[in-house]
């Protein structure tokens, strides 16, 4: 058994609140490409001209027309994965409580996690800029852009787009889990974006543990995580979960 997946067990065994800070990592394994790095959306085109403010305000068919291509099209056919199924289960069994995350797939919510603080909004919902009414994008018919609210109100994604603010609410909500539990686990993210990349440091100084679950280390390895246990987010997520299943089926016999 992989010394460092038994050291992870052994952690959350012991943690009275357990806690996970998600990234883009964790949803390749779904085929949502990460919009920063290699092959990122922010490689090809200019976040200033397609995910700011100003730039929907200005032409929101153009933005609509870039959203519609690397975004709906790619998370209307995407499934959760083993890492998204793995957080959940985790909640499901009482080990985690609550998943904060980058992302804005809506995959943990799909995969069944109840407790989702989305740092950077969703772009699994729309919403109407003018009644405020939300609608699942997967319904949004994009033949015509931008796609409108039955009002006639012109639909936005529900995420955080450049030149706007994180939802004060997830960012207090955040601050206070990761100030509060025990255990993190940094999983699929290189923590480099402020300021959610703040919440390890937060959890750390309260006292917590960070574990990371990432391909590479990151540079909260070694500094802000106590290990890094190396892999992709779904494996690592499975070994972790066999190893406290068996611990669990012991426990009772
Ligand atoms: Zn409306």
């Amino acid at each position: 058994m992989d010394t460092l997946i038994s050291r992870a067990v052994t952690d959350l065994k012991h943690a009275r609140t357990a806690v996970a800070l998600t990234g883009a990592g964790i949803s390749i394994e779904s085929g949502i490409p990460p919009f920063r790095g290699k092959g990122g959306l922010w490689e090809r085109f200019d976040p200033m001209e397609i995910a700011h403010i100003d730039a929907f305000v200005a032409d929101p068919a153009l933005v609509w027309r870039v959203l519609v291509k690397e975004l709906k099209e790619v998370i209307d056919r995407a499934l959760p994965n083993d890492g998204h199924k793995g957080l959940a289960r985790m909640e499901r069994m009482g080990i985690l409580k609550t998943v904060i995350t980058q992302n804005v797939d809506g995959l943990h919510q799909a995969a069944g996690s109840t407790d989702v603080i989305e740092f950077h909004g969703t772009f699994a919902w729309q919403r109407c800029t003018e009644c405020e009414t939300r609608v699942p994008t997967r319904d949004v018919d994009a033949s015509v852009l931008p796609p409108r609210c039955i009002c006639g109100g012109i639909l936005r994604p529900d995420a955080v787009l450049f030149g706007e603010m994180i939802p004060p609410i997830a960012l207090t909500r955040s601050q206070e889990e990761s100030s509060q539990c025990d255990v993190m686990l940094v999983v699929g993210t290189s923590a480099l974006v402020q300021p959610a990349a703040f919440m390890p440091v937060i959890a750390q100084q309260s006292g917590a543990t960070v574990i990371e679950i990432n391909p590479e280390p990151t540079p909260l390895t070694g500094r802000i995580s106590k290990f890094l246990v190396a892999g992709k987010a779904g494996q690592i997520m499975n070994e972790i979960l066999s190893e406290v299943s068996s611990l669990i089926q012991s426990k009772k016999q």
